[in-house]
C-alpha cells in the first residue's frame, strides 16, 4: 500500500512511523508511506499556507492551492475527474466534522492500493479541498485537535497493522477489540481452541509470567491447560468489560446463544 500524507509539519510524522510494526512493514515493502511539506507548495517567500476567513470570524485557513498543487504532482486529479475510475485509492481530509473513523473504516481503507491523507491546521482547510478533492472527511473522535497530524498517524497505524504480513501472527488482528468479523466464539479450527474472536466486542484480558506478582495471582482458569474453560472465561471477561466499559457495542453486536447465557449469568436473566 502507498501512504502519502500532506502536512504543514513533517517532522512530526518522524517519531510515529520509525517504530515496531510500522517500521517493519515500511521496511517489509508492504507500506510505503511519504510525508510532503505543503510549506514547498507555497510561491512567496514566507512560504505562506494560510490566509484570513472570508465573512470574518477567529483565525486563519489553511490554503486551497498548496494542497491542490501538492495533490497534481502526485498525479491525482480533483474528485469529479477520478469517479468511475478503477484506481483502489482514497483521498482523505482530517476533520473533527467529519466521519467517525472506526475499525470498520480501517479495514475498508486497508484493503485499498493508496490513501492519501491530508492534514489540516489552524481553524481548518479551505472547505475546497473537501468539495472537489476529498473522497472523505474523517474524525478520530468527538474532540478538537490542533492539526490532522495526530488523525493521520492513528489512521496510518491502524491500517498498517490490517495489511496482511504486517502482524507476525495474522490471527492476532482477527481477536482483537471492535474486530465485527463474524467468527464462531469457538474458534473457526485453524487455531488453538482457547482463543475467541472479539465479534465486534472488547478483547478480553491478558496475563503472562509471573503468575504471582507481589501478591496479584492470574486466574486460576488460564493456569489450568483447560482450552475450553479458557475460551469460556475469555468471551464472559470479554462480554463483561464490553458491558462496563462500552455498552453500545452489544447493541451493534449479533451475541450467540453462549454469549446470551454468559450475559444472563453477568447481568442476571432479566436483562438479556
Ligand atoms: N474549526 C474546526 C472545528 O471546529 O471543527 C477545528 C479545526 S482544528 C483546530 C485544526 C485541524 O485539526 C482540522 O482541520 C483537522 O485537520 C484537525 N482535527 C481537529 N480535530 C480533529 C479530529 N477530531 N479528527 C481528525 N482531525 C482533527
Amino acid at each position: 500500500m502507498k501512504i502519502d500524507i500532506l502536512t504543514i509539519f513533517p517532522d512530526f510524522f518522524r517519531g510515529p512511523l520509525d517504530y515496531g510494526i510500522i517500521r517493519r512493514a515500511r521496511e517489509a515493502g508492504l507500506a510505503s508511506i511519504e510525508v510532503h511539506d505543503l510549506r514547498a507548495f507555497a510561491h512567496d517567500r514566507h512560504r505562506t499556507v494560510d490566509d484570513r476567513p472570508f465573512g470574518g470570524g477567529e483565525g486563519m485557513v489553511l490554503k486551497p492551492e498548496p494542497i491542490f498543487e501538492c495533490m497534481e504532482m502526485l498525479a491525482i486529479a480533483p474528485r469529479a475527474q477520478r469517479l468511475g475510475g478503477s484506481a483502489k485509492q482514497s483521498v482523505v481530509l482530517l476533520s473533527a466534522q467529519g466521519k467517525r473513523f472506526e475499525q470498520g473504516v480501517a479495514q475498508e481503507l486497508a484493503a485499498l492500493d493508496r490513501i492519501v491523507l491530508i492534514c489540516g491546521r489552524y481553524e481548518g482547510v479551505d472547505e475546497r479541498v473537501s468539495d472537489f478533492l476529498a473522497d472523505r472527511e474523517l474524525s478520530i473522535g468527538d474532540y478538537v485537535l490542533s492539526g490532522g497530524e495526530l488523525g493521520a498517524a492513528v489512521i496510518v497505524d491502524t491500517v498498517t497493522r490490517l495489511l496482511p504480513g504486517a502482524l507476525g501472527n495474522e490471527a492476532s488482528s482477527r481477536q482483537e477489540s471492535f474486530t465485527a468479523q463474524a467468527e464462531s466464539p469457538a474458534g473457526n479450527g485453524s487455531g488453538p481452541s482457547s482463543t475467541c474472536a472479539s465479534g465486534g466486542l472488547l478483547d478480553y484480558p491478558h496475563y503472562t509470567r509471573p503468575a504471582d506478582f507481589r501478591g496479584m495471582g492470574v486466574p486460576e482458569v488460564l493456569v489450568s491447560g483447560n482450552h475450553e474453560d479458557i475460551r469460556r472465561w475469555r468471551r464472559r471477561t470479554a462480554l463483561e468489560k464490553t458491558l462496563r466499559n462500552r455498552p453500545d457495542l452489544l447493541d451493534r453486536t449479533t451475541l450467540s446463544e453462549e454469549d446470551q447465557d454468559l450475559l444472563a449469568q453477568i447481568t442476571g436473566p432479566k436483562h438479556t
